[in-house]
């Protein structure tokens, strides 16, 4: 029989790595938490036209890297590739604009998109992001900026590169853009053949194009902060002035661009280091116009997304992936059939009492178990035997201290309880 795997770009998370899955969400939820971000959940799937709007019909993602599939009804449906989209259909579904006031997002969960796998980089990934929708104020791109550059600091990395720019609005960005093709057109036959057809119909999807021709071209391209209008300007200005009070270090990027008509003013990428693009944190911007173009009333957005796979790898090349401790209470060596039957209900009942208690389902050796408690790193340890069973006692060795005392096996939960209380040891 041909062995059964997991699908081409999925990945099972062993329980070792789960500790430090869940470690770096409850740290994520914890900063969302205090930036006074509340959890909005969406379906794992969307019709797929919420993400041909959302995300725009010439992008990569959704020309070819959506899993996409027809229900029993015919209609379209999508495995959300991101976030973004599904929060902002969300808002309008529930008319969350109507409660006035600013809504404040974060959504933490698995996205899919149908791409060749590398590393850091699968079909079935996580990701986490925040989104604030209902205002324009440059404050709000300040924060999302400093929450994840708090979120990296504070899981270790010191070496953030944060990368900034500003792409003007639907006012200003005609007129860069005119001047982007003024400047490129000369040069177009240097350029490949993606950045050809673009040419014409979105000149700044060439500012990331990776080719090292193209880039050679474009590294002389005019600046957009100096073509953005006053608006444009300001808000730029505010936004720097207010990361230079908080204190966060970035550099002035002109390649980071969006190509879509609804990203607006601030985007923003932060890389680990030196080490390439392919270790982007996190990114994206301010969306002013994504609200009117999935069919609400305009409203002003900004956020960011963050993928835990690549974050994961820079954790590990650095060594400072989370340290996890699940150390048992408890380590309870039973031997021979009497005495694993008799003790099974008090096992049951510890735990239910919220000890970590774990015991041995194989019959091994007093020995083997032993073993096994140290390698479990338990606290504490208990041996029942025959002989202990009879007398009602039970065999209490503290593995640290290396002492060794018998108590009644009735008193085992107090004795417990009082010595979690009494020491230092942390809990879990
Ligand atoms: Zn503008
Ligand atoms: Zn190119």
């Amino acid at each position: 029989m041909p062995k059964l795997l997991a699908p081409k770009g999925t990945y099972d998370i062993l329980p070792e790595r789960a500790k430090c899955f869940r470690k770096i969400e409850a740290l994520a939820r914890q900063i969302f938490a205090e930036y006074g971000y509340g959890e909005l959940s969406t379906p794992i799937f969307e019709y797929t036209e919420l993400f041909q709007r959302g995300i725009g019909e010439t992008t990569d993602i959704v020309e070819k890297e959506m899993f996409s599939f027809t229900d029993r009804g015919e209609r379209s449906l999508t495995l959300r590739p991101e976030g973004t989209a599904s929060i902002v259909r969300a808002y309008i579904e529930h008319n969350l604009a109507g409660s006035g006031g600013v809504g404040k997002y974060y959504y933490y969960g698995p996205m899919f998109r149908c791409e060749a796998p590398q590393a850091g980089r699968y079909r079935q990934f996580l990701q986490f992001g925040v989104e604030t929708l209902g205002s324009s104020d440059p404050r709000v791109d300040a924060e999302i900026i400093s929450l994840a550059v708090n979120f990296y600091r504070r899981l270790g990395i010191a070496d953030l590169d944060v990368n900034l720019n500003s792409i003007g609005c639907p006012e200003c960005r005609p007129a860069y853009r005119a001047k982007l093709i003024a400047t490129l057109q000369p040069a177009s036959e240097k350029l490949c053949r993606n950045c050809n057809s673009r040419l014409e119909r979105n000149p700044l999807r060439l500012l990331d194009c990776k080719n090292p021709h193209c880039q050679e071209v474009t590294k002389k391209i005019p600046l957009i902060t100096e073509t953005l209008c006053p608006d444009c300007r300001d808000h730029f200005e505010v936004l720097l002035t207010l990361l230079d009070g908080i204190g966060i270090t970035y550099r002035l990027n002109p390649h980071l661009v969006r190509g879509f008509d609804y990203y607006t003013k601030t985007v923003f990428e932060i890389l680990a280091g030196d080490l390439g693009a392919q270790n982007a944190l996190c990114g994206v911007g301010r969306y002013d116009g994504l609200v009117a173009e999935c069919g609400g009333k305009p409203t002003p957005g900004m956020g960011f997304a963050a993928g835990v796979e690549r974050l994961l790898m820079v954790l590990e090349a650095r060594n400072l992936l989370p340290q996890v401790k699940g150390s048992p209470h408890l380590y309870l060596a039973l031997l021979g059939e009497k005495a694993q039957q008799a003790i099974c209900p008090q096992v049951i009942r510890l735990r239910e009492a919220g000890f970590l208690v774990e015991t041995d389902l194989l019959g091994r050796s007093l020995k083997a178990q032993m073993k096994a408690a140290n390698k479990a790193n338990a606290i504490l340890t208990g041996v029942v035997g025959e002989d202990e069973l009879t007398a009602g006692k039970i065999i209490i060795r503290q593995m640290e201290a290396g002492q060794q005392e018998s108590i009644p096996l009735t008193d085992l939960e107090q004795y417990l309880k009082d010595f979690f209380r009494t020491t230092n040891i942390s809990e879990k």
